[in-house]
């Protein structure tokens, strides 16, 4: 077991696990760069400051989760809980919507930590990848946000997602609608939660989130949203949903869906998914409009829309539902040696085909041809090249297909090609049977 132990809440990566999470990083990455989105990356920490103003001091993230820490010179410092903050934060330091076409399209991924009840699906420290286009100035970046994150799920296998949608307002309609909660909930408040207690003075919205049992039956009798929102925000929402429809997005329009963080308003969503054994892991990724985070920070009036993902849900779901993908992947060719002699002849063929960009892998002990073919199966090689007297001397290798049990003779000029097209999905098999080989 050793001395040490992970943290709570914290994980090392490594095997198919780690494999499934690179195959979603990547995934991820390369959609959003179709659509045009570049990387940023930003630093592990910022000033506490910056997350109180961003994700508000209402919020369960600011109340509850941060790990923050003041640093050897006395600054008040936390870990990212999440990652929009510092990319806008980047964003107006670095003037980036200065020399840029608006809107600015930036796609991120990287830790965060929150100081949470650790579950399946919820760590301290996880990873996101999200997007986030600032500068919006139609309500077709929502849209394609939206369709971002919903493409790129469907790109991983993941065909049944359920992504909930709502619209919070525009600022006058939540300000009404906030005013309409505080009238509803004023005399109700003192038999609620401490939580709720908390949410009624720094953001009533966020009572709406509340799940005591109690409280829940206040809350289902409460004014509703929808009653609140003016004709722009409601005119806004249509034209997104019919856009949706347009683009074969299936969505659900869920009112009680409010998020977080507290610098949404207008669109919100959540992308949801259960495994085929109906466990819900929460949303596996969620977003929205911001309009104000960036000039709260001084930079100039510019609307945001992204969301954000949790890989390990993603890798969580993809276990179940795609298994290939939660293993390492197989090696391309092992080279066994016949005789001590063979030994440095086979690293420097293997380093032939490593310039050529085939993963190969070998033995440095004088080992029996048997033992090594053993060894080579069970680091799930493809091929098994044979190097012994012969071959040093002629540049003629055996080449045998562990799966399908045949063998080929091949010179050395050919050898990079032959390789290649036996590892490329379509075979066409002309060589000889080997099962009754022997060393
Ligand atoms: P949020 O910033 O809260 O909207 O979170 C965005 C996404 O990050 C969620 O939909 C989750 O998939 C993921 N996430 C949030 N908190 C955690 C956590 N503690 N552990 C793992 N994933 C998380």
């Amino acid at each position: 077991m050793g001395k040490y132990q992970p943290q709570r809440g914290t994980y090392d990566a490594y095997g198919g696990f780690l494999n499934c999470f690179n195959i979603v990083l990547n995934v991820l990455s390369e959609m959003a760069k179709q659509y045009n989105y570049k990387e940023i990356i930003t630093p592990i920490y910022e000033s506490t400051d910056l997350f109180i103003r961003s994700s508000g001091e209402g919020s369960d993230v600011v109340r509850k989760e941060m790990f923050s820490f003041k640093d050897r010179g006395d600054r008040d410092i936390s870990l990212r809980p999440e990652m929009t903050a510092g990319v806008i934060r980047s964003v107006v330091s670095n003037k980036l919507y200065a020399n840029a076409d608006l809107p600015l399209k930036l796609f991120y991924k990287g830790p965060a930590f929150r100081y949470e009840r650790p579950s399946k699906g919820r760590y301290r420290q996880f990873n996101q990848f999200g997007v986030e286009t600032i500068g919006v100035t139609s309500y077709l970046s929502d849209v394609e946000v939206i369709c971002l994150g919903y493409r790129s799920l469907q790109e991983l296998g993941l065909l049944d997602v359920k992504l909930k949608i709502n619209t919070l307002g525009n600022q006058a309609s939540r300000e009404r609608y906030n005013q309409a909660l505080k009238d509803y909930f004023q005399d109700k408040i003192e038999s609620m939660c401490e939580d709720c207690k908390t949410r009624f003075n720094v953001n009533i919205l966020r009572i709406l989130d509340c799940k005591v049992e109690e409280d829940q039956k206040i809350i289902k009798e409460c004014p509703k949203l929808d009653d609140y929102l003016d004709d722009e925000s409601k005119e806004y929402f249509r034209k997104v949903l019919e856009m949706l429809d347009q683009l074969n997005i299936p969505y659900e329009v869920d009112n009680t869906l409010v998020r977080g963080l507290d610098y949404y308003s207008g669109v919100v969503f959540e992308y949801h998914y259960s495994s085929p054994e109906g466990v819900n892991l929460g949303a596996v990724g969620a977003g929205g409009h911001y309009p104000n985070l960036v000039s709260e920070i001084g930079g100039p009036s510019l609307e945001c829309v992204g969301f954000a993902f949790g890989i390990e849900r993603l890798v969580t779901l993809l276990e179940d539902i795609i298994p290939e993908t939660y293993k390492e992947p197989d090696l391309s060719v092992f080279i066994g040696h016949i005789g001590k002699e063979a030994i440095e002849h086979s690293l420097l063929l293997a380093d032939y085909l490593r310039e050529n960009y085939i993963d190969v892998d070998l033995t440095f002990d004088d080992k029996s041809l048997s033992s090594q073919i053993k060894l080579a199966n069970k680091k799930n090689a493809r091929l098994f090249i044979v190097v012994g007297e012969d071959e040093m001397k002629n540049y003629v290798y055996q080449v045998k297909d562990l799966s399908q049990k045949t063998q080929m003779a091949v010179s050395y000029c050919d050898l990079v090609d032959y390789i290649m097209e036996k590892l490329s999905p379509s075979i066409n098999d002309e060589s000889e049977d080997f099962e009754n080989d022997e060393d």
